[in-house]
Order: C-alpha cells, then sequence, then structure tokens
C-alpha cells in the first residue's frame, strides 16, 4: 500500500494584520519544532503573503484563490504568476466560501487547476455536500459530478506529467469539505469522511489510474480541532486536513499538526 506524506493546511480567510501574522508565525514555527513527519502549509490573503514567504521558508504559503489567466482585465484578481513570483507554493481552489459567495463553479475551479498545474504549482481543489444534498443521501453524486466536471474543465490529459516530478508530493490535492461542516463545530464523524474520502479515492483511481490515485493525497477539511485530529488522521484515507478556525491561533494549530501526524 501506498503510504501518503501527511498534508496539514491552515486558511486563515480573511483574518490577520501583517503584524499579527508575523507573530503567529514566529510562534508557530516555535511550537512546531521540526517536524520531519508532515508538510505543513498556510494560506494567507495576498497582502499577507510576500513578507512571510521570505521569512519564514519552512512553511509552504498558499493564497486563498488564483486566476486562470496570465494577466488582463480581471479587476480583483491574482494570476498564478504573481504568486509564483514571490515564492507562494500555490493556491486554494473553489473553496466553500467561494463557491457560496463569489460565484465559483466547477467549470471556473477547473480552469484555476489547471493554470496551477502548468505552472508547475500546487492546487488544492476543495469539493463538498451541502447539508441538504448529505441528509438526501445524494451526498455521493455530488462529490462525484463536483470532480468530474473540474477535472473536465482542466483539458488536462497527461495528468502524470502535470501532477509534478516529486511522486512523495503531487501538485493536485483534493480537500473534501463537507459545507455542513465548515465553520459549525460539527465535523463529519471519522466514519463518515473515511466513506468520503474511499469515494474520492475510488473516483480518482478510476480517472488517472490506479498508481495516481493511490499517491493524491485527500485532505479532510470541517471543524478539524484538538479534540478531533487524531481520530479522523487515523483514517486510511485520510491524508491530512485543511484547517479553518483552528489554525488561527499559532500554538493550537502546532499541536494539531503534532497530534494528527504523529499516528
Ligand atoms: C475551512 O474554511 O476550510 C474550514 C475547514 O474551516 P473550519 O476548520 O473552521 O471548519
Amino acid at each position: 500500500m501506498t503510504t501518503r506524506r501527511k498534508f496539514f493546511v491552515g486558511n486563515w480567510k480573511m483574518n490577520k494584520t501583517p503584524q499579527e501574522a508575523s507573530a503567529f508565525c514566529e510562534d508557530f514555527v516555535a511550537a512546531l519544532g521540526t517536524n520531519a513527519n508532515c508538510d505543513v502549509g498556510l494560506a494567507a490573503n495576498q497582502i499577507l503573503l510576500p513578507p512571510l514567504v521570505s521569512r519564514f521558508r519552512g512553511i509552504q504559503w498558499f493564497a486563498q484563490s488564483s486566476h486562470w489567466a496570465e494577466s488582463g482585465a480581471f479587476t480583483g484578481e491574482t494570476s498564478v504568476g504573481m504568486l509564483r513570483a514571490i515564492g507562494v507554493s500555490g493556491s486554494l481552489v473553489a473553496h466553500s466560501e467561494r463557491r457560496q459567495m463569489f460565484g465559483e463553479t466547477n467549470a471556473t475551479a477547473g480552469m484555476r487547476v489547471a493554470a496551477l498545474l502548468n505552472a508547475g504549482q500546487q492546487a488544492i481543489l476543495c469539493v463538498g455536500e451541502s447539508l441538504e444534498q448529505r441528509d438526501s443521501g445524494e451526498w455521493n453524486e455530488v462529490l462525484k459530478s463536483q470532480l468530474a466536471e473540474a477535472f473536465d474543465a482542466t483539458g488536462i490529459k497527461n495528468w502524470g506529467a502535470s501532477l509534478g516530478a516529486d511522486p512523495a508530493r503531487p501538485n493536485l490535492t483534493i480537500a473534501y469539505e463537507p459545507v455542513w461542516a465548515i465553520g459549525t463545530g460539527r465535523a463529519a464523524s471519522a466514519q463518515q469522511a473515511q466513506e468520503a474520502h474511499a469515494l474520492i479515492r475510488g473516483w480518482l483511481s478510476d480517472k488517472l489510474g490506479a498508481d495516481l490515485g493511490q499517491r493524491l493525497r485527500i485532505q479532510y477539511g470541517g471543524s478539524v480541532n484538538l479534540k478531533n485530529v487524531r481520530e479522523l488522521m487515523e483514517m486510511p484515507d485520510i491524508d491530512g486536513a485543511l484547517v479553518g478556525g483552528a489554525s488561527l491561533v499559532a500554538k493550537d494549530f502546532a499541536e494539531l499538526v503534532r497530534l494528527g501526524s504523529s499516528g
């Protein structure tokens, strides 16, 4: 069986001033120590990124969204080239808040993924069902269609080449984030999350072949905290976490990473 390296990313959303972000990182790096067991990233607002990227190199830095075009009349957007020029590792794509509030679709998600992968950057593609879709039992069809439409919209044919040269760190990560669990304090149970991750891995294996399907990392996101992280990370198809609220306090996020990666 493939052993996948665990991958934890904190999503700060629209939080922290530059001063707060810098103080967080000093505390976070000290609290984390040298944890060689896993990969750790933070997704920060663009305005915060330049000084953080050059000062805290042990952390992988992510934008929270990036555009598919190289440049042009896209007011308010950030290109992959701009992010790459300052040393950012990649971007979140289609977080549910962007789907709900800013008109993100599976098609635009796929275009953003393609721009990132084609530039050798990492994409963390977020998928997940609403509470209504969970309760009506259609969550599995929803996940499959989110993936299928986004993958089709990338236009990518040779996925092996698009995922980068490091087999332990493919440039595409899927984040399973059930919308009903994000910021609600109501995480999916470890069994619910594992069932969804297994479905996603099955879909990836059918689409990309068993080897890539086994290699791609699938993060769980939605009310991960110090109490539930261990149980979630023990599940065979859960390869890390995308963490919102619990990533805002440095010592807590460092402890969450430590607990989640020591299994
Ligand atoms: C998120 O925003 O991606 C998220 C998972 O948030 P939270 O951990 O606060 O539920």
